[in-house]
């Protein structure tokens, strides 16, 4: 006989006595960070008998995944917006959620404007992934043996054109969130070569990432609280110690730290007693870059019908509600690594300059056509700090030893943790979450 009780396992033995075998339940963890990993391991912990509790700095869940209410007649996503592969648990919880996903090809829908056309001097539709740029993807696992090697250098060996160094920006730079100066060629292919999630890249063709987070946050409840940031983790003793910054503190068996790797690097948290070396080591050599996206609205649609992603002179653009919203006049500005931050800390206003590069693209004058504008520089956010883990030169060995727990109690989630090539995306956020549940089991 086998009966399940709140908090513990009753097992009945063959001489009729009953051990309790001590449950998970009696257990408190703390997740600090409402992401999408923090309430994921939050939601996991908590099927497995766990006692949560998530204290969240701002005062929304989600983090990277934000949503621009009220700007179009659908919502715009100003983070995470591709459901990157068909095999992710974040695409299984799209489609239990009832949410349809429009798969995007991008080898023919990543059309790209040069010199105001899509159309090459041949009169040939330049597409994204066009037949040199691929070639030259695919050759730079001949410096691979350089582990200091950046995509820039190898570029610049190739003799690559400015066109390609521009499509590859938008290719690769902009995928990863950094400049091709700072990705290093051998980690970029190392998380490449570790990617599982299959190659096929989804939006969703109704809702937002909002109606993925809801039932999240519905299932979570009370155990939430929001506007907590905490600022200091004490794992000296056998419970640990989590206090925020109102003077707050909370008591656990384990907590799991899931904020961004800016957030660390910024020491906005203190650890007691200070963390492992090796770890502060990892924590300085997982970059993360600016990221921005700077969306608009005009007056009438400028670009071809067929168009989704737009390389302009400086800056990558999208059609907003593409597919979605056929007639949108909607474009977002997909900006990372050096230009954003230039942007960032720019005087000027950063949707003027914007323009100015579109105006330069697309050879016109677009005075007086732009209707609204909203500008999400993730870099300016006080608790997230940037865009997301990219791979610089030697930094992905770094990574599972940001994932290792400390003394069996306090354990590190968050997409800058995934140390199987998943970093920086959604799916990977939420495989972060599920490894640090079965190391909270298997610490009991
Ligand atoms: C512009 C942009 C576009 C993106 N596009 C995609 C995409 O198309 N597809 C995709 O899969 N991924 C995309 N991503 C990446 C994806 O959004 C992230 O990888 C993922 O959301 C990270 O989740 P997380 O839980 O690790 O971190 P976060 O979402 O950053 O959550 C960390 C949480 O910790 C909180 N926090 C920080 N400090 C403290 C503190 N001291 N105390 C308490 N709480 C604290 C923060 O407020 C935040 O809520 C994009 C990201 C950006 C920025």
């Amino acid at each position: 006989m086998l009966l399940l009780m709140a908090g513990c396992v009753t097992v009945a033995m063959a001489n009729q006595s009953f051990v309790q075998i001590q449950h998970q339940t009696n257990q408190k963890v703390i997740v600090v960070g409402g992401g999408i990993s923090g309430l994921y391991a939050a939601k996991l912990l908590m099927e497995k008998g766990y006692e949560v509790v998530i204290l969240e700095a701002s005062d929304r869940v989600g983090g990277r995944i934000r949503q621009l209410d009220g700007f179009a007649d659908f919502q715009i996503e100003l983070g995470a917006e591709f459901v990157h592969g068909q095999r992710s648990e974040l695409r299984k919880m799209t489609l239990d959620n009832g949410l349809k996903l429009i798969e995007v090809d991008d080898s023919t829908e990543g059309l790209v404007y040069m010199h105001g056309s899509i159309r090459d001097d041949d009169d040939k539709v330049v597409i994204k992934a066009s037949r040199q740029v691929q070639k030259l993807i695919n050759r730079m696992s001949s410096v691979y043996d350089d582990p200091t090697k950046t995509v820039h250098q190898y570029l610049i060996e190739s003799e690559a054109s400015v066109r390609d160094h521009r499509l590859i920006q938008s290719e690769i730079g902009n995928d990863v969130g950094s400049d091709l100066r700072k990705i290093g060629v051998r980690d970029l292919i190392d998380n490449d070569d570790k990617w599982s999630a299959g190659n096929r890249d989804f939006l969703l063709a109704d809702g937002s990432f909002k109606d993925i987070l809801g039932p999240l946050e519905t299932e979570l409840g009370n155990r939430i609280r929001l506007n907590s940031p905490v600022v200091s983790i004490d794992y000296s003793l056998d419970k640990l110690v989590v206090a925020t910054a109102s003077g707050e503190k909370f008591t656990a068996n384990k907590v799991v730290c899931t904020v961004p790797v800016a957030v660390l690097q910024r020491n906005l948290i203190a650890f007691v007693p200070t963390l492992p070396q090796n770890k502060l080591i990892a924590i300085e050599s997982i970059k993360m870059d600016a990221g921005m996206k700077v969306i608009m609205k005009f007056d009438r649609k400028f670009w071809d019908d067929e168009v989704f992603s737009i390389v302009g002179k400086r800056y990558e653009y999208w059609v907003t509600g593409y597919r979605r919203s056929p007639q949108s006049n909607i474009l977002t500005a997909f900006i990372m690594g050096s230009k954003a931050k230039s942007l960032s800390r720019s005087q000027r206003p950063i949707v003027k300059t914007v323009l100015k590069d579109l105006e330069a693209t697309f050879e016109i004058n677009l005075e007086g056509k732009l209707v609204d504008h909203y500008v999400q520089d993730w870099l300016q956010e006080p608790y997230i700090g940037g865009a997301y883990s990219y791979p610089s030169p030697g930094s992905e060995r770094f990574r599972k030893i940001l994932a290792s727990p400390v003394d069996g109690k306090l354990f590190f989630a968050g997409e800058a943790t995934h140390y199987e090539g998943h970093n920086a995306t959604v799916h990977g956020a939420m495989e972060t979450a599920t490894r640090v549940v079965e190391e909270i089991i298997k610490s009991q």
